[in-house]
């Protein structure tokens, strides 16, 4: 059986007995993870822990932290504290190459597709070196989760539309046939309609047993999807909870704010 197949089966299998994320083995957790870019603290002391088949949101404004904490769990910005543990295994500090082939992948905020490189030559990348006996069978099974795609195999990256470009972006992350999938405001720029078909495919992935980290400031679309949620301000969590009493509490918005909440949802 394919690969991402014989994954999104596994899993699928697996989450009926995970009870929908309330039990489980924690996938990925942070414990105290501190990043800087410099002297600026971009993350603090977060600590965060994803269950299999679950679907996390990481929710702030503009420059919270969600890109560097993505970025602190794929290994692509030095932690100043902390450990990132996958799969029970500790992966603090190991190069963005090993943790992919661990299987976790990033999608990154900006639908960043090669323009110059055609649909298909963009996919070709995302298996990886590693992934290269494997891309005949791997692009079938994308294409066909991703049937927009098939049409534009030939199509340069930089002349798909918005809503294509994010599907492109995505699949190329499949392409590695990640366990763990982390999505960067994959809605951002994105017309609504398109911005609701991305969601859609998120839904599916999430259906067929995937565990996605979503990473938003789209915070009403991002809550109904996801099973849970953290708030991020200024670099640090400020709220978390599940999604559906977060959404009850209406403290998010003050979470958003750095204004804090009454107590912790
Ligand atoms: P956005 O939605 O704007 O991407 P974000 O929540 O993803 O925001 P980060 O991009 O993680 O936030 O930024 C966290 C902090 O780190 C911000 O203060 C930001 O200005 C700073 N920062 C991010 N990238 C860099 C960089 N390459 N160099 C210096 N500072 C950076």
């Amino acid at each position: 059986m394919p690969p991402i197949l014989t994954q999104l089966r596994r899993c699928s299998s697996r989450r009926s007995s995970v009870a929908r994320n309330t039990a489980g083995d924690s996938l990925v957790s942070l414990h105290a993870v501190t990043a800087h870019y410099g002297s600026t603290i971009a993350v603090r002391a977060v600590d965060l822990e994803v269950k299999e088949g679950e679907i996390v949101a990481i929710l702030g404004a503009n420059g919270a932290g969600k890109t560097s904490t993505l970025k602190a769990i794929v290994g692509m910005i030095d932690l100043s504290g902390g450990t990132v543990r996958y799969e029970g295994r500790d992966i603090t500090g190991l190069p963005p190459e090993r943790i992919v082939e661990r299987g976790i992948s990033l999608t990154p905020e900006g639908r960043e597709v090669f323009g110059s490189l055609t649909t298909r030559e963009n996919l070709r990348v995302g298996a990886g070196i590693a992934g290269q006996r494997a891309y005949p069978e791997r692009l079938e099974e994308v294409l066909a989760l991703f049937p927009v795609l098939r049409d534009k195999l030939d199509v340069f990256g930089g002349l798909l539309s918005g809503g294509e470009q994010q599907q492109l972006a995505i699949a190329r992350s499949l392409m590695s046939d990640p366990n763990l999938l982390l999505l960067d405001e994959p809605s951002l720029g994105l017309a609504p309609i398109i911005v609701e078909r991305v969601f859609e495919l998120i839904a599916r992935l999430r259906d067929r047993g995937m565990t996605l980290i979503l990473a938003e400031q789209n915070v009403d679309r991002a809550l109904q999807i996801a099973d849970r949620a953290y708030v991020f301000s200024t670099g640090r969590i400020e709220l978390e909870g599940d999604s559906t009493r977060l959404r009850e509490t209406g403290d998010v918005e003050r979470a958003f704010l750095g204004l804090g909440v009454e107590d912790g949802a």
